[in-house]
């Protein structure tokens, strides 16, 4: 049977729902806000980097007053959506660091590397069960450029001092079974894969026990001035704070000065049923490393503990307007194309459907990172944009806008990545018509074997892009 009648197949009996969240043990939701409430720190968004801010808010100084405002569910939005790549990067990947902020490489790697051990601490401390486990990572050659490519990185990674592998064919092979594999590049430290849903309610139920009050199906609908503090208003209440954390990433937010550097970006995501013990077989991958291949339009795959692939990437889609809707998390042709290349990649594995497919926005900034933002004379902070990398940095990202938001300088407060914003994003419709244009130019390169044209060459030399 060809490939692609398989692929469709597969996919027929898929749930479009998050499988990782669609679990008989999430957890029962926190109450709405129904009344005036009062806290010392407000914090709107309760996905990692809400969480992360409560909870070192809390570690900072117990027993201060913290209230999470979360729209929807904790976790509703990318943080129970992704692939649970948990790295120790806060740039989007060591050559994009490095590109962007040069002379604070070893500060970066340093901060980084501190930051994926104190995520490992917290999750130890509080005992969460969110199938946290250091891995390797491989990034694996599809095509004959992928190869000079590793080549490349694997300089660059050793410079930084990443314990770095490279493999020919059959090496990758015998890690991971593909016949498209040409060769990989295996990094041995500083990531891990999680257990996205599963951390978050992890992560909401250590804040709940170091004293936060979080509010579910409580959206922050405006922000006032209330004498030396600030009114997050819902629709049914209110809290009254000296201090706000806004981290709602790729959804908007009473603070409009955001919406000029982040843009949602949806990534889409393929579940497989689990893997039968022939199947396993077949593929090898004993080691659950996570792997993605070196192309511009990337696939990130990893196995879950039920044995189960998780395959996402591939497109990144921008809607007009910096459009959000329940609907883009479905794609017929991005899921469509996903189970395709899936299939190209384990043909050994036709005949395993999916169980769910899903979708859910990004947030990215012209420089692939997060940044971040104060307002309401330094009492409100803003975090938001770490594109594809935000499992791990979102707690760094939130130990930053705590920073800001005590009016506190510190090493992070001081860093060029945080000081100075990325270049702003041009309003519509030219920041449409961008993004389309710099999409089709990141297909024309991978199909150039990875040739940058005129189009990427001059968004390189300002050092602005769009990626996932
Ligand atoms: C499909 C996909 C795959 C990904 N894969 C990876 C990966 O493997 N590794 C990795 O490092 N990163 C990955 N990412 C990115 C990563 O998930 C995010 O960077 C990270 O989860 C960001 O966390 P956050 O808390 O800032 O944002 P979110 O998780 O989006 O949280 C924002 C929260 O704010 C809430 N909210 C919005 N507006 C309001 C309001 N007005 N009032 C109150 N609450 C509000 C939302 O409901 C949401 O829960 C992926 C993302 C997607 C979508």
């Amino acid at each position: 049977m060809a490939t692609n009648s398989w692929a469709q197949r597969a996919l027929a009996g898929a749930k479009p729902a998050v499988f990782w969240s669609d679990r008989a043990d999430a957890p029962a939701p926190a109450p709405t806000l129904r009344r005036p409430d009062t806290a010392d720190l407000t914090v709107v968004g309760g996905g990692f980097t809400g969480l992360w801010a409560a909870i070192q808010a809390l570690e900072d100084q117990p027993g201060i007053r913290v209230v999470v405002l979360e729209s929807d569910r904790c976790g509703f939005g990318a943080s129970s959506r992704n692939g649970g790549f948990c790295d120790s990067s806060l740039t989007h990947g060591l050559e994009n660091g490095l590109a962007h902020w040069p002379t604070a490489t070893e500060t970066l790697l340093r901060l980084g590397r501190a930051n994926l051990d104190a995520i490992e601490a917290t999750i130890e401390r509080h005992q969460i069960s969110a199938d946290f486990r250091r891995t390797h990572e491989i990034g694996v050659a599809t095509e004959a450029w992928h190869l000079d490519e590793l080549a490349e990185s694997l300089a660059t990674h050793r410079a930084a001092g990443n314990d770095m592998e490279l493999l020919d064919a059959q090496g990758t092979r015998s890690r991971v079974n593909s016949p498209t594999y040409l060769g990989g590049l295996v990094r041995r430290n500083d990531t891990s894969l999680v257990d996205p849903a599963r951390l978050c309610w992890g992560l909401r139920t250590a804040a709940e026990s170091l004293g936060a009050r979080i509010y579910e199906r409580s959206p922050a609908t405006g922000i006032s001035r209330d004498g030396t503090a600030l009114n997050v208003v819902t629709p049914e209440g209110s809290v009254r704070s000296e201090r706000v954390v806004m981290a709602t990433n790729a959804y908007p937010n009473p603070v409009s000065r955001q919406r000029r550097y982040v843009i949602p970006v949806y990534d889409h995501v393929l579940m497989s049923e689990p893997l039968n013990a022939q199947q396993l077989t077949a593929i090898g991958w004993e080691g659950r490393e996570g792997v993605g291949d070196v192309s511009n339009q990337f696939h990130y795959y990893r196995m879950t503990e039920d044995d189960r692939i998780l395959w996402g990437g591939y497109d990144a889609t921008y809607h007009y307007g910096n459009g959000l809707d329940p609907k883009h998390d479905q794609s017929e042709e991005t899921h469509s194309a996903l189970a395709e290349h899936f299939f190209a990649t384990f043909p050994q594995l036709e005949g395993v459907g999916f169980s769910h497919r899903w979708g859910g926005p990004i947030a990215t900034t012209t420089k692939f990172s997060a940044t971040w933002g104060t307002s309401h004379q330094g009492r409100l902070a803003w975090v938001a944009g770490y594109t594809g990398l935000g499992v791990g940095a979102s707690r760094f990202g939130a130990r930053v806008a705590l920073d800001l938001v005590q009016g506190r300088t510190t090493e992070l407060t001081e860093l060029e990545m945080v000081r100075k914003k990325p270049l702003p994003f041009p309003p519509e419709p030219v920041r449409w018509a961008g993004v389309q244009l710099t999409r089709r130019a990141i297909q024309r390169a991978d199909r150039r074997d990875g040739k940058r044209g005129p189009w990427l060459s001059l968004l390189d030399r300002f050092g602005v892009g769009f990626d996932s």
